[in-house]
C-alpha cells in the first residue's frame, strides 16, 4: 500500500524533478497576512511572490503545506465527522509557477502525475473549468483525451479565484475522482455534488487577469499557476478506500482512540472517533506552531476544537483525560515529515492534559443541564439561545460544541438568542464598570475587547482576505 508519507514524497519528488524548488511547509500562523487566522491553502506563504511584492531565487516551487480551515471564510469544522472528505487540519500538496509555465503545462503535470506516475484510471476522473474558459476546456480534451461530457463548465465563483478586490485573479479547473456508484453523490455542478461519490481532489488555479476594485482591468503580464491537492483525499484514492478516515494515518489514530477508550468505531461512536482523530491533528499542529488555548483570537479557535474533541471523548466513556495519550500515535504517523511535532511533544501533551482536566470539571454538569433542557424537545426543535449562553458562560461550552451536541438529534440552537445574551452580558459588564467609578482606562479596555470580538471570537469572517482559496 502507498502510505500517505510515500505520497507526499512522491509528489514533491515529481515536481522537484520538473524544476520546482521544494519548499518546506510554512507555520500555520501566517506571518505575511494579519487578516488571515490560519494558513488555509498552499499558496498563502507565496502570496507576495504572486503579486510581485517579493521575489525568490526560483520561479517554480512545490510544497506540502499544513492548512487549518476552522474559522473565517473557509470553515470546515462542522463538516468533520460527517463528510468523508473534510478535515479541520489537512495537508495541501501544491505546485506553483511564478510567471513561468501556464495552463498547458499545469494540466499536463497534473494529468501525468495522476494517471501515469500514480496510475489512477483516467475514466475515474472528471475536470471542471470556468464556463468561459474555452482554452482550459480544449486543453483537457487535447492533453487528457477527456470526452466533452467529462469536462464540465461551471459558471459559479467556485471556479473563479481572486486574491481580493485588487490583484491577480483567474479561472480554476478542479479535478474530481469518482469513487463509484455505490456511494451517494453526483458529478460537479449537479444537485447531488455534495455527496461523497465525486470528490474534488485537485484544484488548478490559473492566475490570468489583473483586478482592480473587483473589476478585471486586463491580462497579467506574468501569468502564474497555483494548485492545491488535499493529501488525505488522494491518499484515499491511492489506498483504494472511499473515505479519508479509512486511510493509513486516520486508521492509526482511530485505532489508538479505540484502544484507549476500549470501544469500537461503530454506530454513534463512528463520528466521535473521527472528530477526535481530526481535532487531535489540528490541536497538536497548532500548539506546535505556537498557538495556545485562550479566550480570544486564534487561541479561542484552538480551544473550541479541543473542547469539541473532549466532549466526544467523554461521550465514548473516557473516565479521564484522553487526548494527550493520543499524541504519540500522531507523532509516529507524522513526526518524520513534520519534526516540529516531535520537538513540541511535551508541550502539546501538557497543554492537552491541562485543558481536558479543566474542562472535565464542568463538562458533566454542563451536559446534565443540556439533557434537562432538551428533555421536552424533539427533532427539528431549537434550543433557546439563553441556555446555549449559560452553557458557554458557566460551563465553558463554546457555541459550536452545543450545536455539535444537538446535531445528532436533529436539533438546532438559536444563534440570535445566544448573541443577544452575549451582548446583554457585555452591556451589563460595561455598566457595572461605569458605576464603579473606575478610570477611563477600563472604558478603553472594553472598547478594545469589543473590537476584537470579546471572548467569543467568531473569526475574521467579514474581513478575511479573499486570497485564501487556492
Ligand atoms: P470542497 O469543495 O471539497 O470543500 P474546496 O474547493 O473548498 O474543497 P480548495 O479551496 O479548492 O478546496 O482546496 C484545494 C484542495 O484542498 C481541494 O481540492 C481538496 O483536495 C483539499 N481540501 C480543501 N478543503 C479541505 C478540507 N477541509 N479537508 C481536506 N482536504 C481539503
Ligand atoms: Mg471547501
Ligand atoms: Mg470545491
Ligand atoms: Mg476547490
Amino acid at each position: 500500500m502507498t502510505s500517505t508519507n510515500d505520497i507526499r514524497r512522491s509528489f514533491l519528488d515529481y515536481f522537484g524533478g520538473q524544476g520546482h524548488q521544494i519548499v518546506p511547509s510554512a507555520p500555520l500562523v501566517p506571518h505575511n497576512d494579519p487578516t488571515l487566522m490560519f494558513v488555509n491553502a498552499g499558496m498563502v506563504p507565496f502570496k507576495n511572490v504572486f503579486t510581485g511584492l517579493e521575489t525568490r531565487s526560483y520561479n517554480r516551487a512545490t510544497s506540502s503545506q499544513k492548512c487549518v480551515r476552522a474559522g473565517g471564510k473557509h470553515n470546515d469544522l462542522d463538516n468533520v465527522g460527517y463528510t468523508a472528505r473534510h478535515h479541520t487540519f489537512f495537508e495541501m500538496l501544491g505546485n506553483f509557477s511564478f510567471g513561468d509555465y501556464f495552463k498547458e503545462q499545469a494540466i499536463t503535470h497534473a494529468w501525468t502525475l495522476l494517471t501515469k506516475e500514480w496510475g489512477i484510471p483516467a475514466d475515474r476522473l472528471t475536470a471542471t473549468v470556468y464556463h468561459t474558459d474555452d482554452e482550459a476546456f480544449d486543453l483537457w480534451k487535447k492533453i487528457a483525451g477527456l470526452p466533452e461530457s467529462r469536462i464540465i463548465r461551471i459558471p459559479t465563483k467556485d471556479n473563479f479565484w481572486a486574491m481580493g478586490d485588487n490583484g491577480p485573479c483567474g479561472p480554476c479547473s478542479e479535478i474530481f475522482y469518482d469513487h463509484g456508484d455505490h456511494i451517494w453523490g453526483g458529478p460537479p455542478g449537479s444537485p447531488e455534488e455534495d455527496g461523497d461519490r465525486f470528490v474534488e481532489i485537485w484544484n488548478l488555479v490559473f492566475m490570468q487577469f489583473e483586478q482592480q476594485a473587483n473589476e478585471i482591468v486586463g491580462e497579467l503580464p506574468k501569468k502564474s499557476i497555483d494548485t492545491g491537492m488535499g493529501i488525505e483525499r488522494v491518499a484515499a484514492v491511492l489506498q483504494g478506500v472511499t473515505d479519508n478516515y479509512d486511510t493509513d494515518t486516520f486508521k492509526a489514530l482511530i485505532a489508538a482512540s479505540c484502544a484507549l477508550t476500549r470501544t469500537d468505531a461503530e454506530g454513534d461512536r463512528r463520528a466521535s472517533h473521527r472528530v477526535i482523530a481530526d481535532h487531535l491533528r489540528s490541536s497538536c499542529f497548532l500548539v506546535a506552531d505556537g498557538v495556545l488555548p485562550a479566550n480570544e483570537g486564534r487561541g479561542y479557535v484552538l480551544r473550541r476544537i479541543m473542547r469539541r474533541a473532549m466532549r466526544h471523548a467523554h461521550l465514548l466513556g473516557a473516565a479521564e483525560p484522553l487526548m494527550h495519550k493520543l499524541v504519540p500515535a500522531l507523532v509516529t504517523e507524522m513526526g518524520a515529515a513534520y519534526p516540529e511535532l516531535a520537538r513540541a511533544q511535551p508541550l502539546i501533551e501538557e497543554t492537552l492534559k491541562l485543558e481536558e482536566t479543566r474542562f472535565r470539571q464542568t463538562l458533566a454538569n454542563g451536559l446534565r443541564l443540556l439533557d434537562e433542557a432538551t428533555a421536552g424537545m424533539g427533532e427539528g426543535d431549537t434550543l433557546p439561545g439563553a441556555t446555549a449562553f449559560k452553557l458557554y458562560d458557566t460551563f465553558g461550552f463554546p457555541y459550536d460544541l452545543t450545536e455539535d451536541a444537538l446535531r445528532g438529534q436533529n436539533m438546532a440552537v438559536d444563534r440570535a438568542g445566544f448573541d443577544a445574551a452575549m451582548a446583554e452580558q457585555k452591556a451589563a459588564a460595561r455598566a457595572a464598570w461605569k458605576g464603579s467609578g473606575e478610570t477611563a482606562a477600563q472604558e478603553i479596555w472594553f472598547d478594545i475587547a469589543e473590537e476584537l470580538g470579546g471572548t467569543e471570537f467568531t473569526g475574521y469572517a467579514a474581513t478575511e482576505g479573499e486570497g485564501t482559496v487556492v
